[in-house]
């Protein structure tokens, strides 16, 4: 097949969204002489009903063919293949029936993406489900229309756990943070160590790893070395702490993020072929992140 993104196909007003991919064998695979790709902007943390999976489902199945991925390393709900006519009218329906939009490809912005965030994790220091929402209509018309030398993405996690994979998978990332100091409670530390509460929320249970052990499994791998014990409390040193989320993961119910919360922002992640995956720059340590989030797209821009 012969493909590309944008510029081949597409639908009216929109440079992004759909993957031509015409076959060279037309006559003898007519029934894939076409085989486009349509991008659907996922919904933040892409929470759906079943309804409405249901109803993509079943647009996809009349007008293209029936092949859905969920969901495409951009983060978005990707409808494998159909021909050139079906655009339009799958572009109608997404647009004025199912109140969604198509995503992006090319050389544009592509899909902003998030974590649950505050939806569903307690440990989120930033609402990443308002903040991908607001970017994403803020910025349409540079997720519609192609117009930079390459594609860039914005990716949002709650806290440096990087659920959506931000500090590696897109070039500007933001990371929800604190600057002040991890709350603990003593008392649930006290019962870690005495075994009446299972480390990593009993993600290991099962494993004959023996008794937790704190300082093994959680202060000696602190990567700066600022934890200890006290006269049987835990201290951090939190200038030093550098927000790894290790300890906090290790025992959620003694440790949690601090409550003066904002974003650290990073540039640069990519993955070239040649020389393998690439983390993300820190640029911006801290910063509060409040809607309508001026700061951050003062900084964009
Ligand atoms: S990145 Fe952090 S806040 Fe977001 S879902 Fe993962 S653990 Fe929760
Ligand atoms: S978050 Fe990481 S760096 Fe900070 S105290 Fe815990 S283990 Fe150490």
């Amino acid at each position: 097949t012969h493909w590309k993104h944008g510029g081949i196909v597409g639908v009216f007003g929109y440079g992004g969204g759909v993957i031509g991919r015409y076959a060279d064998l037309q006559d003898q695979f007519p029934s894939v002489a076409h085989f486009h790709t349509m991008r659907v902007n996922q919904p933040s943390s892409k929470f759906y009903n079943s309804d409405y999976l249901r109803s993509l489902c079943d647009l996809w199945e009349y007008r293209g063919s029936g092949l859905v991925n969920m969901h495409g390393s951009t983060g978005d709900i990707i409808f494998l293949g159909t021909f050139t006519e079906q655009l339009e009218p799958v572009f109608y329906e997404l647009g004025h029936v199912l109140q969604q939009d198509l995503g992006g490809s090319g050389s544009n912005l592509r899909s902003p993406s998030c974590c649950l965030g505050k939806a569903r994790c307690e440990w989120s220091c930033i609402d990443t489900q308002a903040m991908c929402y607001e970017l994403t209509h803020y910025y349409q018309d540079e997720l519609h229309r192609p117009a930079f030398p390459y594609k860039f993405k914005f990716k949002f996690d709650g806290c440096p756990n990087c659920c959506v994979a931000s500090i590696a998978r897109a070039d500007m990332s933001f990371i929800g943070t604190w600057k002040d100091d991890i709350r603990i409670d003593q008392d649930a530390v006290k019962a870690y160590i005495g075994g009446e509460i299972e480390p990593n929320a009993g993600a290991h249970k099962g494993r004959d790893w023996g008794k937790f052990d704190i300082q093994k499994e959680v202060i000696n791998l602190c990567p700066t070395g600022c934890m200890q014990m006290e006269d049987g409390k835990l201290v951090i040193d939190n200038k030093e702490c550098t927000r790894c989320m290790h300890c906090i993961n290790v025992m959620p119910r003694a440790l949690r993020p601090g409550t003066d919360t904002g974003v650290t922002i990073l540039f640069g992640a990519k993955a070239p072929i040649l020389e393998g995956a690439q983390m993300s720059m820190l640029t911006v340590p801290f910063m509060k992140c409040e809607p309508p989030y001026e700061n951050i797209k003062d900084l964009i821009e």
